[in-house]
């Protein structure tokens, strides 16, 4: 069976006094740590000005560097700025028994919000979320596969995910089905960017206990042949 990883996050990090953005996992290994510091560095000139923290893995006992915007101006989600060596998000940081489209989408909107490209981080996101549901729905209703492909996330909702629709408030339903040049400007942004993530983790696990029932069943009827 699977096993649930925890997405990859930015995270707050505090040394010696100073606050510092880094990513929850190693990239070397990929596994979800809490790092030890082995130096900082500090590099200015008249318009940009950096901090670096040199981390070590207590895992696999490798170095990186994380490097932070450090500018007055630089918003808190865009101090972070790029890990030495790079983490990239690929297939096998992921978990199993998606599938490839929803994996490949998955994978880029992480990428370009790692890059900060956050405009089309949240578009992808959007996207990755239909995929899962979708996936999920054909799972529970095979028969209905064909109308499943060709609905609307909302219809997919609505028909295919009766019990689940509780967890979409009336503004997450909106920020889905609506233009997204609606929402860029406003302070709720993040908000609804970070909400979608969650949808997207809450039915990773929704799908491994699905697949787990659907896996005992099977055992079950086999059994009792
Ligand atoms: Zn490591």
């Amino acid at each position: 069976m699977q096993k649930h990883e925890k997405k990859l996050k930015k995270v707050q990090y505090d040394y010696e006094n100073r606050q510092y953005i880094i990513i929850n996992k190693c990239p070397h290994c990929n596994l979800e740590i809490h790092p030890t510091t082995e130096n900082t560095y500090s590099f200015e000139n008249n318009s940009i000005k950096l901090s670096v923290i040199s981390l070590t893995c207590p895992s696999c006992k490798n170095d990186y560097f994380i490097l932070n915007d450090d500018r007055i101006e630089a918003a808190a989600n865009e101090k972070y700025l790029f890990s030495v060596p790079k983490y990239s998000f690929n297939e096998s940081t992921l978990i199993k028994n998606t599938s490839n489209k929803f994996q490949n989408l998955y994978n880029q909107s992480t990428n370009c919000e790692l890059l900060g490209y956050y405009d089309i981080a949240f578009f992808g996101y959007i996207k990755s979320l239909e995929i899962l549901l979708k996936d999920i729905a054909i799972l529970e209703h095979r028969d209905s596969e064909d109308i499943i492909l060709f609905c609307n996330v909302i219809a997919c909702l609505e028909q295919f995910h009766s019990t689940n629709i509780h967890l979409f408030s009336k503004k997450l339903l909106e920020v889905l089905k609506n233009d997204y040049l609606h929402y860029q400007k406003t302070s709720d942004f993040f908000n609804y960017s970070v909400l979608v993530k969650d949808c997207i983790d809450y039915f990773l696990l929704y799908l491994e206990l699905l697949l787990k029932t659907l896996s005992l069943n099977e055992n079950r009827k086999a059994s009792e042949q």
